[in-house]
């Protein structure tokens, strides 16, 4: 069967995956959530670029 992705950071749809052992989540939604290729960079370069961010507390 297909499986639908939509992009969980832009919202985009992305081409639909052909999935012959989907698992039951899948299965029960017929959509998966991933990220594309475009937002998977920027999350790389924005993590590469301040990793200082991430080490600050939050309060
Ligand atoms: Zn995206």
């Amino acid at each position: 069967m297909l499986i639908a992705r939509i992009c969980s950071w832009c919202g985009r749809s992305l081409p639909p995956k052909e999935c012959k052992d989907p698992c039951s989540e899948m299965l029960v939604n017929a959509v998966t959530h991933t990220i594309c290729e475009e937002c998977f960079e920027k999350a790389m370069q924005e993590l590469n670029s301040s990793p200082a961010k991430n080490n600050k507390p939050k309060e």
